[in-house]
């Protein structure tokens, strides 16, 4: 996809540390199409690679253990937890 001036739109990579997660669903509620939660109620990406979105992004800052990173797929740089 490119937008009106011919630019690529931003892609985040997107990554949960189960390790961290604790299973509130409240990813999959506000992203139902990024996020999936396993029989052990561990989320998962449904892409390792998503467009830029507000819903993704909302999901990641309401994640009550920030367990979900976003990060722009083509620099690497941070985008949700942001740098400090
Ligand atoms: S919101 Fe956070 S803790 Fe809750 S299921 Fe999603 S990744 Fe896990």
């Amino acid at each position: 996809m490119a937008d009106a001036e011919g630019r690529a739109a931003e892609r985040w990579r997107v990554a949960v540390d189960r390790g961290v997660c604790i299973g509130s669903g409240m990813c999959v509620g506000a992203a139902p199409d990024g996020f999936r939660l396993d029989t052990a109620r561990q989320s998962h990406p449904v892409a390792t690679e998503t467009e830029a979105g507000e819903r993704v992004l909302a999901a990641a800052e309401g994640c009550p253990v920030e367990a979900i990173t976003l990060t722009a797929a083509d620099s690497g740089a941070a985008v949700f937890p942001p740098e400090e």
